[in-house]
């Protein structure tokens, strides 16, 4: 350990990582990192500039153009900025969420951003959460978190979610992005999706929010030995 807590949580698209991750950065004080979120301010990057998100000399040839920074505002909320511009609520749309997909699988963008990741980790008590966090970003973390539900359980509460925001969307659509978005995540060759061998498996298919967080802080609780706010 670098003098700073690490916890990892990995899982599949919309298996309430960012949910739970923020509860329990709020409940003992660490930063929350959303990962999924750097990963789309390049897609985002690329979707604008009419870039093929598949084309890894084309995504590679505009990365040192890209000014990618996190910032947090006063309520603690991740905020994200592609060259100076708060991208954060553009990076939310659907279209969005496959070019995240399609440029994490590049091994050029991975490489870009993983020191990024690490810095941040280096420097705080965090919570990430991502795909790789336990496998390749931070595997010495002092806990890792494979968080998972059914497919059709996470297309629901994702539903739920984009229409709250007022995206237009239906079931069938959201769970064929879901279903795309799993295959090719846990199918890349680089950094693929899959549970680290040391992690604790959480699977909040039949479960709700307040039991799945309270199992979360048990488990921080128990195996980091630390208490709310790190009392
Ligand atoms: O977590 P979120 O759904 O916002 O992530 C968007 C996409 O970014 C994912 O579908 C995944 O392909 C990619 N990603 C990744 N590695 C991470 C975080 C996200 O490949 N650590």
């Amino acid at each position: 350990m670098n003098g700073h807590y690490a916890i990892a949580i990995d899982g599949p698209s919309g298996a309430g990582k960012s949910t739970l991750a923020r509860r329990a950065a709020s409940e003992f004080t660490f930063l929350y990192v959303d990962t999924g979120a750097i990963y789309r301010t390049v897609g985002l990057a690329c979707h604008r500039r009419g870039v093929d998100c598949h084309d890894e000399p084309a995504v590679s040839a505009i990365l040192p153009e890209l000014d990618i920074r996190m910032g947090y505002n006063e309520a603690g909320e991740q905020r994200m900025f592609l060259n100076g511009e708060d991208v954060s609520a553009a990076i939310r749309a659907p279209e969005i969420s496959i070019c995240a997909s399609d440029v994490s699988s590049l091994p050029a963008v991975r490489a870009f951003l993983l020191e990024m990741q690490r810095r941040t980790a280096r420097e705080n008590d965090v919570i990430m959460d991502g795909r790789d966090i336990g496998t390749v970003v931070l595997p010495d973390a002092e806990l890792k978190i494979y968080l998972t539900a059914s497919a059709e359980a996470r297309a629901e509460r994702r539903l739920k979610e984009l229409l709250a925001k007022g995206v237009e969307t239906n079931l069938e659509d959201v769970l064929r992005d879901i279903e795309y978005r799993d295959y090719q995540d846990s199918h890349r060759e680089i950094a693929p999706l899959r549970q680290a061998e040391d992690a604790v498996l959480l699977d909040t298919s039949e479960i709700g929010l307040e039991e799945s967080c309270q199992l979360l802080f048990r488990t921080i609780r128990e195996r980091l030995g630390i208490g709310s706010e790190k009392a």
